[in-house]
């Protein structure tokens, strides 16, 4: 590989960590191609579009936020980064009227929100960034070309010199295992908790709305109850009240493999005693996040990316930098800086510090 020559980079993911990653890089004026199995940016910086038939027959829809909750700032990089998407208008801050006599919350009442919808943080730093969407890469391999991306037995663009994967670990994992056994092995034995997630629009009709727009019960299989449509930029209907239920992880983890109607038939009486009485559903659903967030850690990482020059391959995400959008970001961060000083281009505020 020739330092200082525009790099043809593969990200692999579309979450935080590859968005970061990728805008890092191709701001420095590298070649960057994302891929993701999903049909668009933003991993589990998540909103869903749901639609359903109402009693009188007319078509509905809404968009509920069912992943991440919001972005909260421990370092100072990370509150930079907060404090210019909030100047640029697509970050709000969002401070929930909390529940009374649940638990507290970890790190303040402040939450950072991507307006319109929760993806538009990752659709923002992919701005201008070449992506192929819809398509699971199950293949990594080098020949004397480089680095082939491959998806189905098909061989996914041209070949590129740099490879970032941006995936859970589980996920990462079988990618790496022909590659570097090593870190194979460290990522598929990184633990993920899991979590099921109720989502819905109720009638708020004849009865009292709570006064609260975030709730963390002390108790029950519910670990956070909100408000989607009390958060900024979001959709407020007359007589509509949206919600989003994450069960706790030790509750996930037993009922993983249930049928998605019995868990939501569950979180659905957890969320009624929540609130206090019945909720008379227009819709909801339930999605199962099998690898949510890293378990809380006692100490910080030992090492927030991982990189390989020898072979030009690197892996980042929440399970190295630290729990949390944050963590993904911060290593996404650190393993573009190491990037960029391998691959001879310019290290400067400007591509580091890289904000939309
Ligand atoms: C329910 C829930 C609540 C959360 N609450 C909070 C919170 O309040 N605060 C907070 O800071 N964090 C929270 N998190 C965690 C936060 O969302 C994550 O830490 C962060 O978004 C991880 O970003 P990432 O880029 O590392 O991974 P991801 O967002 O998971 O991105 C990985 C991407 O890779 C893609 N992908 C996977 N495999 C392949 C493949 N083989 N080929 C192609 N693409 C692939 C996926 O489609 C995805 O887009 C929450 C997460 C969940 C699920």
């Amino acid at each position: 590989m020739m330092n200082g020559m525009v790099q043809r980079v593969a990200v692999i993911g579309a979450g935080i960590a590859g968005a970061t990653c990728a805008q890092a890089l191709a701001q420095a004026g590298h070649a960057v191609h994302v891929f993701d199995k999903a049909r668009g940016p933003g991993g589990r910086l998540a909103t869903r579009r749901m639609a359903w038939v109402d009693a009188s027959g007319q078509p509905c829809t809404t968009r509920l936020d069912h992943g991440a909750l919001g972005l909260e700032a421990r370092s100072p990089a990370f509150q930079a980064f907060i404090d210019d998407g909030v100047r640029a208008g697509w970050l709000a801050e969002w401070s929930p009227r909390l529940a009374t006599g649940g638990r507290p919350l970890e790190r303040g009442t402040r939450f950072h929100v991507p307006v319109p919808d929760m993806p538009e943080l990752c659709r923002r730093l992919l701005q201008g960034i070449t992506a192929t969407w819809s398509c699971t890469v199950d293949n990594l391999h080098r020949n004397p070309l480089g680095w082939q991306v491959e998806s189905a037995g098909q061989r996914l663009g041209a070949p590129f010199d740099l490879v970032v994967l941006a995936l859970p670990p589980a996920q990462a994992a079988p990618l790496l295992a022909p590659l570097q056994d090593e870190w194979a092995r460290q990522a598929a034995l990184s633990p993920m908790q899991p979590c099921w997630t109720l989502m819905g629009v109720a009638t708020t009709a004849g009865t009292a709305p709570p006064r609260w727009d975030l709730a963390r019960p002390a108790a029950g299989p519910l670990a956070w109850v909100m408000r989607s449509d009390a958060r900024p930029g979001r959709a407020r209907m007359h007589g509509q009240a949206h919600w989003v239920a994450h069960a706790r992880a030790g509750w996930s983890r037993a009922h993983l493999e249930q049928a998605p109607d019995w868990v939501a038939q569950q979180l659905r009486a957890a969320l009624a005693e929540q609130l206090g009485g019945p909720v008379e559903w227009l819709h909801s659903t339930v999605h199962r996040w099998r690898y949510a967030l890293p378990p809380a850690r006692r100490c910080a990482p030992a090492e927030s990316c991982w990189w390989d020059a020898a072979q030009g391959l690197g892996v980042c995400g929440d399970f190295l930098g630290g729990r949390g959008v944050e963590g993904a970001w911060l290593s996404a961060r650190s393993l573009a800086t190491a990037l960029l000083r391998h691959a001879g281009a310019p290290l400067t505020p400007a591509c580091c510090e890289a904000l939309p």
